[in-house]
C-alpha cells in the first residue's frame, strides 16, 4: 500500500497542508489510510510566523546550528525511517499564480504524482539552492504552492482527487509546462517599476518567465524577487 505524508507548514503561517488533512478525513475518508500528516516548522506555526530563526526550506543539509536546522534533520529522520512513497510539501503563497508544482528534477521518484496531479504548470528548480530544500533532499517529494486566495474547499478536492489518481498510478491527461529555472531574479538587477510589470509564468520584455514574484516581494528582506525561467517545454507524460 503506498504511504503519502502530507507535510504542513514548512512555514509556519502557510496552511495548506493542515486545510487538506482536514477536507481529505471530513470528505475523502477512503483516502485516510494512505495519508499522514506532519507539521514542518513546529514553532514556526505555533507563533504564527515564516521561521524562527532561518528559512526551514533552505535549512537542509547545512548544520545543526539553527532551531531549523536541526528541525530539518528530524524530518528527514521521520521521512527515511517511515519510507514515504510520496511526500507532498504544502505551501501557500501570496503571490497571484495558478497552482504549481516545485521539483529539483524530472525522474522516476516523482513522475507518478506529475502524471497524476490537475496542475499544469511544473517548475524544474535547476539552481544550487534546491539542495537546501526538502524537495532537493529526499527525491520522492514535491513541493505544491497554491496562492492564499485559491485555497477554496474546490481546490482541496481537486488536491484529493490528484492524491487518488497517484495511489491507482493513473495519468490525468492535461497539457503541462515545464519551467525551468536557472537564475534568481535580483533586486539590483531590475527596477521597481520593470518588477511591478512581471506577471507569474509570462514572458517578459527582458526575455525570461518570471515564477514566484509576488506583489509584496520587493519589501520582503531577501535580494531576490522571485525566479527566472528562459527555457519552457511541455511536459511528456512518463510511463510508470
Ligand atoms: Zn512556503
Amino acid at each position: 500500500m503506498k504511504k503519502i505524508l502530507l507535510l504542513g507548514s514548512q512555514h509556519g503561517n502557510e496552511l495548506l497542508g493542515e486545510k487538506l488533512y482536514h477536507h481529505i478525513k471530513t470528505n475523502r475518508p477512503e483516502l485516510s489510510k494512505y495519508i499522514s500528516y506532519k507539521i514542518g516548522n513546529l514553532r514556526a506555526k505555533k507563533a504564527g510566523l515564516r521561521y524562527i530563526e532561518t528559512d526551514l526550506n533552505r535549512s537542509y543539509n547545512c548544520g545543526q546550528k539553527t532551531y531549523e536546522q536541526r528541525r530539518s534533520k528530524r524530518i528527514i529522520q521521520y521521512i527515511t525511517d517511515n519510507q514515504f512513497d510520496l511526500v507532498l510539501d504544502l505551501h501557500t503563497t501570496t503571490c497571484d499564480q495558478t497552482p504549481c508544482i516545485i521539483i529539483p528534477s524530472i525522474n522516476p521518484d516523482n513522475s507518478t504524482f506529475l502524471n497524476a496531479t490537475f496542475i499544469d504548470k511544473i517548475i524544474h528548480m535547476d539552481i544550487d539552492v534546491v539542495n537546501q530544500s526538502l524537495i532537493g533532499t529526499y527525491p520522492k517529494s514535491v513541493s505544491i504552492e497554491v496562492s492564499k486566495k485559491q485555497l477554496k474547499p474546490g481546490l482541496l478536492d481537486k488536491l484529493a482527487d490528484d492524491i487518488d489518481r497517484y495511489i491507482k498510478a493513473e495519468n490525468n491527461n492535461r497539457l503541462a509546462i515545464v519551467y525551468q529555472v536557472h537564475d534568481f531574479i535580483h533586486k539590483d538587477k531590475i527596477s521597481e517599476e520593470l518588477a511591478a510589470k512581471l506577471n507569474n509564468f509570462e514572458l517578459c520584455n527582458q526575455g525570461f518567465y518570471p515564477v514566484l514574484v509576488g506583489e509584496k516581494s520587493y519589501k520582503k528582506q531577501t535580494n531576490y524577487l522571485g525566479f527566472k525561467a528562459i527555457n519552457t517545454y511541455d511536459y511528456k507524460i512518463v510511463k510508470n
